[in-house]
């Protein structure tokens, strides 16, 4: 390939913010992020949709506006509803929140058509990094409904420190990510340390944001009138949007002055009487208002620095994010806390939006000479069903028995040993699970697989080894191992849209496609959701609790687990060193060599950093053959 063919060579690639109050679309160009605006010139899209009385479908501010005049007709913060299964009505029609979604993408997919024209184009999309699972994948259906292809999904905090790492890849530095938007907020430690970025630890709270804010004006402002009139205005969907929107203005007012206005002549008519609201506001009585989702944000601040073995002396840099990070009260509660002034050289709106651009420039290769290299956590944890002992000889079902901790760095690649539960068991269920409860029935189930073939044992005698991989684009491997006799089962659970019935998103594709056509023609649409619950009750309802399985051996032998860790992968990489490609099984060689140093000098470091690095690798191989 020659030189010129190999610069033009790179792959669309563009980094996607879907944010819940505005979203935006960025792409590398000579090395530097750039978001692309609208043809109006504008760089946010309000995440609003709205349907007009002439069935057209309309996209950002205009339906922003018409939440007020139209508020049947229109949707905004849809984001919150991203993985549910309940449709949202608009305009009399029902749609799947990732339906909406699409809409938005399809709009942001439309600002990319003077520089990409029709060609297809891969997409990175980010999320809250306390989206789960069915949150993520709904995401992803949304991007593949806009017409992308969307590959990865990464966590927001993750993209805005990519955004800065760009330019400050020298060096070792921990950055806090605080990032507070319209509905969610997600906090985060990352570590820059030589151009390698690594997550340390992230948490949030995915129904906090500006949203509440302006909520709690609107009560405050239903208060004031309904003592004055006897009239509860929230009772009435127009004056509701109308106070909302209200509410937002005099939250930004109150960002620069210290006093705002609260006036708006007719709210509404009752039996004739004209409603109307005319008030001030102080800034001290609005933070006294959203006080307590501060608190809150900065208990999780704390937490997360805790999580990273961090005390706010260590943090050499903050991150601010967020639409409402520009309340003075958030600035000088972070630069009281760390005792460190708040410094913005990347504009909030734009930060996440940038970051993605940058992974998307990592993964096209546009930006292979940055330096920069991404490590991320897993957002939740990752484990199997498991039987616990009650009383004597009695076992409960049902207990979740985490494998990955939330908060592992990834890739990874861990490994426990449990066993069977009766005497002459001879086939477990192992089933896998996502989340943070104690009990399986409350975490979100990925899938199962059955394990036959264990020689008949004494309840407890016959160890099982249980193995999960999990990489940066959140595919999990779970594998089961009968140690004496080495038969392994294993499954691939992939984040996309393998589980999904392909009926159900041809039929989403199906109903979006008429409207961007005519309008939504679309009538009878029960079809289609229901094609979804299906999908949902097969995948994500409660599986066949079999208790299989109990957790054995010492698991907290960090060492020995790492040393088992590291013979399976050894195993797995065996096929490689005769591969016929000389850069796999060269590499595989190195892998072994490396592994099995490190592994005889006991260096417990360089033994987890080789397992990593062979975690990717062997995903990589096995997803290309
Ligand atoms: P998201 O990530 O949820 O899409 P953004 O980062 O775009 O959100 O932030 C949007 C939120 O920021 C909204 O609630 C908006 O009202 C709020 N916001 C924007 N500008 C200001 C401001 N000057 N003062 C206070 N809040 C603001
Ligand atoms: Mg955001």
């Amino acid at each position: 390939m020659s030189k010129d063919a190999e610069g033009a060579g790179f792959r669309p690639v563009v980094g996607i913010d879907l944010g819940t109050t505005n979203s935006s679309v960025a792409y590398i160009r000579e090395g530097t992020p750039y978001v692309i605006p609208s043809p109006e010139g504008d760089v946010l899209l309000p995440s609003c949709v709205l349907i007009d009385t002439q069935d057209r479908v309309i996209i950002g501010k205009h339906a922003r506006d018409g939440l007020v005049a139209m508020p049947d007709r229109s949707v905004a913060a849809i984001k919150r509803s991203m993985g549910s299964t309940a449709p949202v009505t608009l305009a009399g029609k029902k749609f799947l929140p990732e339906e909406i979604s699409a809409l938005i993408l399809k709009e942001l997919r439309s600002y990319l058509i003077p520089i990409f024209g029709e060609e297809d184009i891969e997409a990175v999309i980010t999320v809250p990094a306390y989206f789960s699972d069915a949150q993520r994948r709904a995401t992803k259906r949304a991007g593949e409904l806009a017409g992308f292809i969307v590959e990865r999904i990464i966590n927001e905090p993750t993209a805005a420190a990519l955004a800065y790492g760009l330019n400050h890849s020298q060096g070792h530095k921990n950055i806090l990510v605080y990032d507070l938007g319209g509905g969610t907020f997600d906090v985060s430690v990352v570590t820059v340390d030589q151009g390698v970025l690594e997550v340390r630890s992230s948490n949030g709270n995915r129904q906090l944001g500006g949203e509440d804010f302006d909520w709690r004006l609107v009560d405050w402002m239903a208060e004031r009138v309904q003592s004055q009139f006897g009239v509860d205005p929230r009772d009435n969907l127009r004056a509701r949007a109308l106070l909302k929107d209200l509410a937002e203005h005099i939250k930004w007012t109150l960002s620069s002055e210290n006093t705002a206005t609260v006036e708006s002549p007719v709210l509404l008519v009752d039996n004739g009487t004209p409603i109307m609201l005319s008030t001030e506001i102080t800034r001290k009585e609005f933070v006294q208002l959203i006080q307590p989702w501060l608190n809150e944000t900065m208990a999780l601040v704390s937490d997360v620095l805790s999580q990273a073995n961090l005390t706010p002396q260590d943090i050499h840099d903050i991150l601010m994010v967020g639409g409402s990070t520009r309340i003075p009260q958030v600035q000088s509660m972070i630069s009281e806390y760390f005792q460190q002034t708040v410094h913005s050289e990347i504009d909030p709106d734009l930060a996440v939006a940038l970051g993605a651009a940058v992974e998307a420039g990592l993964k096209s290769g546009a930006l292979s000479e940055s330096g920069l290299v991404v490590t991320d956590v897993a957002p939740f944890s990752m484990g199997i069903a498991v039987a616990e002992p009650l009383s004597a000889g009695r076992w409960g079902p049902g207990f979740f028995s985490p494998i990955i901790s939330r908060n592992t760095t990834i890739p990874c690649t861990r490994t426990t040993t449990v066993t069977t539960v009766d005497n002459g068991q001879t086939e477990v269920e192992v089933e896998v699970f996502q989340g943070e409860d104690r009990m399986v029935a409350n975490n979100f189930a990925l899938g199962s697989f059955r394990l036959t073939g264990i020689p008949p044992a004494m309840a407890g005698e016959e160890p099982i080894q249980v193995t999960f991989r999990y990489n940066l684009n959140g595919i999990l491997e779970a594998s089961a191992q009968i140690i004496s006799t080495k038969k392994t089962q294993k499954i691939v659970v992939h984040d996309g849209l393998e589980r999904q019935s392909a009926a159900s998103f041809q039929a989403s594709q199906a109903r979006l496609e008429s409207l961007w056509a005519h309008g939504p023609e679309v009538t009878e649409q029960e079809d289609a959701l229901d094609a979804f619950d299906t999908m949902e009750d097969e995948f994500g309802g409660e599986g066949d609790m079999l208790a299989g399985v109990v957790p054995a051996g010492n698991q907290s032998d960090a060492a020995n687990d790492l040393h088992q860790e590291a013979e399976i992968t050894l195993a797995d990489l065996a096929p490689y060193l005769s591969h016929r490609s000389p850069k796999i099984s060269g590499k595989a060689k190195l892998l072994v060599k490396n592994l099995e140093a490190a592994a005889n000098q006991g260096n417990l470091a360089a033994l987890q950093d080789a397992l990593d690095e062979a975690t990717d690798l062997l995903f990589e191989w096995e997803a290309s053959f």
